[in-house]
């Protein structure tokens, strides 16, 4: 019987370190794996130590673990569950994928760089290990085109929504080639060990939530502009005066990450046809400009609001 021991997140960012800490909070330990070069302090290369050694590890791993519960709100349940995530480093460590059952790419909102991700994935794939995308929207198809009939069969789309500690979502998309076995198992899964609700979607620009979702904050803006609102009073109307949460727009904005909607929305203006929707899709200039200066959100420190 198919069963998750162990799973290896890749890409430890907003999303990644938080879908870890939702996996360690059901008791499923995983690799979390990123770019972040890896480094030894001055004192421990004094020492001789490498970055094997237990001490280093353990100096990393808080690290990392700090980083997870510096977001808010908190991912873990509770704090000594961070013991279940082993962060490493994606160019020294990937090759450890070979140990588990899922792996869940949650890299850049980008096709090109998923794409040669998932090539590198396959080396380590063996027959059985799940392999998916945490993708908002890029196609799964054009994800794994080139990959061998194999891989294609245990590839999919689980999407989690921010933040995956609370949002009960879950969107199972699979692909062309995907094995329904793999799709009714995710669903399964998805339900019973994660505990969320879990959708099926096609395999179509931003599937469904954000499809809907992103045209939807991009409407508030444009009212927003044409009304000469204020992002504070946006928020309240759009909040709690609906009976929302707080973040029901700019703040869900900064949580998101401003990059990333930018690719979102653009994800969807780069591959539909018809122009009225394409003009729909259109990321207003003020909102581009805060990504060129480096206003992302949360992650950044800086968005719509400034973090305190
Ligand atoms: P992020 O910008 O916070 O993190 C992306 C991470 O990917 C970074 O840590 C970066 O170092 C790493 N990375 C970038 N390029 C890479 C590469 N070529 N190889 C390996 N690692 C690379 O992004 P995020 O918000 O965590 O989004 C990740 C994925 O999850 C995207 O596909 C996004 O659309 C999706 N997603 C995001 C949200 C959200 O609210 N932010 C919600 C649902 C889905």
């Amino acid at each position: 019987m198919r069963q998750i021991r162990r799973a290896a997140v890749i890409g430890s960012g907003v999303m990644g370190a938080q879908i870890a800490a939702h996996l360690a909070n059901v008791g499923i330990p995983s690799l979390l794996l990123d770019l972040v070069p890896q480094e030894l302090t001055a004192e421990e290369q004094k020492k001789g130590l490498s970055l094997d050694h237990p001490a280093v590890r353990n100096r990393l791993a808080t690290e990392a673990i700090r980083r997870l519960n510096k977001l808010s709100p908190a991912p873990l349940f509770r704090a000594d569950y961070a013991k279940l995530i082993t962060p490493g480093n994606l160019e020294d460590d990937l090759h450890r994928i070979c140990e588990v059952d899922w792996v869940i790419e949650v890299i850049v909102e980008s096709l090109e760089p998923k794409r040669q991700l998932l090539e590198r994935i396959e080396r380590y794939w063996h027959e059985g290990m799940i392999v998916s995308t945490n993708t908002s929207g890029i196609s799964i198809n054009a994800m794994v085109e080139g990959r061998s009939e194999a891989f294609r069969r245990h590839f999919l789309g689980t999407h989690f929504f921010n933040p995956p500690r609370y949002m009960k979502l879950l969107e199972v998309i699979p692909g062309r080639d995907t094995d329904p076995a793999i799709v009714e198992f995710m669903r399964d899964f998805g339900t019973e060990r994660l505990g969320k609700g879990v959708v099926l979607a096609k395999d179509t620009p931003n599937f469904i939530a954000n499809r809907i979702g992103t045209y939807g904050l991009l409407v508030t803006v444009e009212e927003m502009q044409k009304g000469g609102f204020t992002v504070e009073e946006v928020d309240a109307i759009t909040g709690p005066a609906l009976g929302r949460p707080k973040s029901a727009t700019f703040r869900t904005l900064d949580l998101v990450g401003i990059d990333t909607f930018v690719h979102v929305a653009n994800n969807v203006r780069q591959n539909v046809t018809d122009p009225q929707e394409q003009r729909a899709f259109e990321v207003p200039e003020a909102i581009q400009k805060l990504v060129e200066r480096g206003w992302l959100g949360e992650k950044s420190g800086q968005g719509f609001y400034k973090r305190v």
